[in-house]
């Protein structure tokens, strides 16, 4: 009976956040495809330095961190597969990306890529994956890991891929026109499988939105 309390006190700190998050309060999340979205289309980002932030997405990952809303990239590298570059430069690309957001104080609650293509490449990369977007694996690996509710979350991309990313993993969807975003917008939308619950001009403007809609 006294068991219960023979190893003392039990600190919340040494069970780490995660579990207590997840259990006690899921919180909403917005996912950000990371080329096109947060950072320039430049094509293959397959050296750091040319990794370029979008003019006011520093501000836009601010807004997010300021309101307790988690900011998660999830983002398509299929260079890796194709053997363009490898997972050291993509891992030292995020590390400049999670640098320059701090420089500005904002920063990622997580970066989740998927390095995979279904016929491009050689194993173990070449493979048909459930993370690859439009697939959801990507948003719901983050949702189990960092206690993020789904349903009160939002995908931001700038391609049709995206959205329907968003919606099979129970997300609202926000199209923006940075990027690829304002081509498909324009040319492509009528075969948009999934539309936009919004179109943004850019991602602060799309965090905006996400602000104003949210439930007190
Ligand atoms: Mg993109
Ligand atoms: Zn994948």
């Amino acid at each position: 009976m006294a068991a219960v309390h023979a190893q003392g006190a039990i600190f919340l700190e040494e069970l780490g956040p995660q579990p207590y998050t997840f259990r006690v309060a899921p919180r909403p999340a917005v996912f950000l495809d990371r080329d096109g979205t947060l950072t320039e289309e430049v094509g293959y980002v397959n050296h750091p330095r040319r990794l370029r932030l979008q003019p006011r997405s520093a501000s836009a990952v601010r807004r997010l961190n300021g309101a307790g809303i988690a900011v998660v990239v999830v983002t398509n590298q299929a260079g890796i597969a194709r053997g363009y570059f490898s997972e050291e430069v993509l891992a030292a690309v995020h590390a400049t990306l999670v640098s320059q957001l701090k420089d500005e104080g904002a920063y990622l609650d997580g970066i989740y890529a998927c390095t995979h293509h279904p016929t491009a490449g050689e194993p173990p990369y070449r493979m048909v994956c459930d993370c690859r977007k439009p697939r959801p694996g990507l948003l719901l690996r983050a949702a189990a890991e960092l206690g993020i509710d789904l349903s009160r979350s939002t995908l931001v991309g700038d391609r049709a891929s995206d959205l329907v990313a968003g919606r099979a993993a129970g997300t609202r969807s926000v199209l923006v026109l940075t990027g690829y975003g304002l081509g498909e917008w324009e040319y492509q939308r009528d075969s948009f499988p999934v539309k936009p619950d919004h179109v943004a001009e850019d991602l602060l403007d799309a965090v905006e939105w996400v602000l104003e809609g949210r439930r007190p």
